[in-house]
C-alpha cells in the first residue's frame, strides 16, 4: 500500500538539514510496522511524508498504487481523508466538544447524513471501548482514554493506514500498554500500521521494525 522509493526531504539552510536521505520502504497492506529513531532523526518527517502532509524534495511515494507527486493540495486532502488517519503524541482532541462529536468531527464535511455520522462514532468508541464516555468532555478522561478516543476519531472513516507518532510519549506504561493492544487489536482487523517512537519497548511490540538514524533508514531484523 505504501511505497516510498529513494525519498530525500531538505530544508533549506543555512545549515541545510536533510531530515530524510534516500529513504526506501515499502509496506504491504495489513502490515504492522514501527519506525523508532532518537530525537531529531527524522520521524516525524517521515511520518509527514507518509501522512501527504509533506512532500519530498527528491523522491517518489506511491500510495495504494498511485503516485502522489503530481497531486494538487485539494486532491492531497481528499486522499488523506479517504485513506489515512492520524494519531499523535498530545491527542488534540477538542476540548470544548464531547467525545462523540470529536470522534464524528473526521465526517463533518463528508456527506454522511448526520445520524449515520453518530452511529459510525458511536460503534468507533465502542471498538476502543469507550462507548460509555460518548457524553464526556475530553478534560473529563484519563489520558489513556483520551487517546483512545484520538483512536476513534482515528478510525472512523475507516481508513487504509494508520499512522501515530508517538502515540504513547504522554502516558505511563500500563496505559501506554493498553493503546498497543487496541492497535494490535486494529491490525487485526486489517488496518496497516504505522507507529513512530524513539522508545524501544513500544517499537518492539511491532512485527517489523525500520530503524532510523541520522534521516537514513535500516531494516532491523
Ligand atoms: P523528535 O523525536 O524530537 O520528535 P524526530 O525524529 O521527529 O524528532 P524530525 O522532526 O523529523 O525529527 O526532524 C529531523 C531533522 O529535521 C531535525 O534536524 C530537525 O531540526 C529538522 N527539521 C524538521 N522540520 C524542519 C523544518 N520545518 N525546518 C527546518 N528543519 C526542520
Ligand atoms: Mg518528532
Amino acid at each position: 500500500i505504501v511505497e516510498l522509493r529513494d525519498i530525500t526531504r531538505s530544508f533549506p539552510g543555512p545549515p541545510e538539514v536533510q531530515a530524510l536521505k534516500a529513504a526506501t520502504l515499502t509496506l504491504d497492506q495489513g502490515e504492522y510496522a514501527s519506525i523508532v529513531g532518537p530525537s531529531g532523526s527524522g520521524k516525524s518527517t517521515m511520518l509527514n511524508i507518509l501522512g501527504l502532509l509533506d512532500r519530498p524534495t527528491v523522491g517518489e511515494y506511491r500510495l495504494a498504487g498511485a503516485l502522489t507527486g503530481a497531486l494538487s493540495e485539494d486532491e492531497r486532502a481528499a486522499v488523506r481523508a479517504q485513506f489515512i488517519g492520524f494519531v499523535f503524541q498530545a491527542f488534540h482532541l477538542m476540548p470544548r466538544r464531547t467525545v462523540l462529536d470529536n470522534v464524528l468531527m473526521p465526517m463533518l464535511y463528508s456527506g454522511v447524513p448526520r445520524a449515520e455520522r453518530e452511529g459510525r462514532a458511536e460503534r468507533a468508541l465502542e471498538r476502543v471501548g469507550l462507548g460509555h464516555r460518548k457524553s464526556f468532555f475530553p478534560g473529563t478522561l484519563s489520558g489513556g482514554e483520551r487517546q483512545r478516543v484520538a483512536v476513534a476519531r482515528a478510525v472512523v472513516s475507516d481508513p487504509r493506514l494508520l499512522l501515530a507518532d508517538e502515540p504513547t510519549g504522554s502516558l505511563d506504561q500500563r496505559t501506554s500498554g493498553e493503546v498497543m493492544e487496541l492497535f494490535e487489536e486494529l491490525n487485526a482487523d486489517g488496518l496497516t500500521l504505522v507507529v513512530i517512537t524513539h522508545d524501544q519497548s513500544v517499537a518492539e511490540r511491532a512485527p517489523r521494525t525500520v530503524r532510523i538514524a541520522d534521516g537514513r533508514l535500516s531494516e532491523a531484523s
